[in-house]
């Protein structure tokens, strides 16, 4: 049997990428509920922020002009706290001002407090020369009106929740949520809860992929519903992914996409639709399914399926390199990207591979990387000590001080 030809990752993703046509469906949710959700609107501002010139610093409020020098007497005639809009200030004349209060009319500065002496109650001195616009937060200039703060598939952010509602959107249009089935396959499985440790049958395994598959996809904003464990028959499998098919837009499993007699995923998608099966050239990795299951009401169209390794290791790095930018771009997002940030290697890496490689590494405080002692595909340990990954390109081995590329898991996984 000759084996087929590894697919590179940047010729896979763009195919895959063709297939993630953004859902239908927006929704109108508050504000406060927008946190992780895609826009599907532009936000434009109505409004200058800040609406008016106004006060950075407790202080007076002074006309330049007036303060040329050093020491000199102002008349204090109005007091301005925020919230409450001053009245004209004529020459000679100080308002107490606080932070965030507008600046009344004809002041161009703010005296700080620090830089006054109250000579009297009504009466402060004004201890250096002041320059015209000092300690004062001009209008507009956070954002102007009719500024596009936001784009439509932007990911929204706790930063751009506040920024929303500093423009007064109280509700925002997002995207609909995927729907992702979610189920493992493995006869070897068992649950976390359902069999105690020590009563493990012979050649029994916990289901560890699908608890970090669960909570990877809701990170990314998928309705995940968990389907359990699918026996290793075809029937059974061919079953589970038509009845998953009517209310899902995506079907993720893990395990049973290589090419064994019990890897019973490829004929029972190709039963009820489509199927690629990928062997990707990385490492970890390399079998990788993607696929479309025709739902029971062929008119509501096919369902996607991905369906990742079996592998821990492959199963985490696959769904971050593949599932994620394919969520993503359900929802609308167009640039699913990540940054890969040049670090300095403190580790060798004698042994080139022929796949491009996903090492897991530690940042350390000397600003370099540490690398796993084991890098096997089965070692979930090595994600939990590392903070991300090197992305190595294919046939490169590296040697202590050499640059490399890192990718974050906490920026994979946000
Ligand atoms: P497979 O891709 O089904 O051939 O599985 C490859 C390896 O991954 C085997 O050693 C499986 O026991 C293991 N494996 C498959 N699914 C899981 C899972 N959900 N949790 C932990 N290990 C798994
Ligand atoms: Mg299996």
């Amino acid at each position: 049997m000759t084996r087929p030809a590894l697919l590179s990752l940047d010729e896979a993703l763009p195919q895959l990428l063709a297939h993630a046509k953004p859902l239908s469906g927006v929704h109108r949710v508050s504000t406060f509920e927008a946190d992780g959700r895609v826009l599907a609107q532009e936000v434009m501002s109505a409004l200058q922020v800040p609406p008016q010139d106004n006060s950075s610093m407790d202080g007076y409020a002074v006309r330049t002009a007036d303060c040329q020098l050093a020491g000199v007497l102002l008349r204090v005639t109005q007091r301005i706290p925020a919230g409450s809009q001053g009245s004209p200030l004529g020459q000679g004349e100080a308002a107490r001002i606080f932070t965030g209060a507008p600046i009344p009319e004809g002041a161009d500065a703010v005296v700080m407090q620090e830089d006054c002496e109250l000579v009297e109650p009504s009466c402060v001195k004004v201890l250096k020369p002041m320059l015209a616009g000092q300690w004062i937060r001009r209008s507009g200039e956070d954002v102007t009106r009719g500024d596009k703060v936001l784009a439509h598939g932007d990911r929204l952010n706790p930063a751009s929740l506040g920024l929303a509602a500093s423009i007064g959107l109280a509700h925002l249009q997002v995207a609909a949520r995927p729907r992702v089935a979610l189920f493992s396959t493995g006869d070897e499985l068992v649950m976390p809860g359902d069999v105690a440790p020590e009563d493990m049958a012979a050649g029994a395994i916990y289901n560890s992929n699908r608890f970090f598959l669960r909570a990877m996809l809701q990170r990314l904003g998928c309705e995940v519903t968990d389907l359990g464990i699918v026996p290793d028959q075809r029937e059974a499998t061919v079953q589970a992914l038509r009845d998953a098919s009517a209310g899902h837009d995506l079907i993720l499993t893990s395990g049973g996409v290589s090419v064994g007699e019990e890897d019973h995923i490829k004929p029972a998608v190709q039963a009820l639709g489509t199927l690629n099966l990928w062997q990707l050239a990385i490492k970890p990795g390399k079998p990788f399914a993607y696929g479309q299951v025709n739902r029971p009401d062929l008119s509501a169209g096919a369902c996607h399926f991905m369906g990742l390794p079996g592998n821990p290791v492959s199963s985490f790095i696959t769904f971050l390199l593949l599932v994620r930018p394919f969520v993503l771009a359900l929802q609308g997002v167009k640039n699913t990207d990540i940054i890969r940030t040049e670090l300095t290697a403190h580790f060798d890496w004698p042994r080139a591979d022929k796949r491009r490689e996903f090492l897991r590494v530690k940042r350390n405080a000397q600003g370099g990387l540490d690398l796993f002692a084991n890098q096997s595909s089965g070692v979930l340990t090595s994600a939990v000590w590392g903070d991300g990954v090197v992305d190595n390109p294919a046939g490169q081995t590296i040697a202590k001080g050499d640059t490399v590329h890192f990718i974050s898991f906490a920026e994979w996984l946000s």
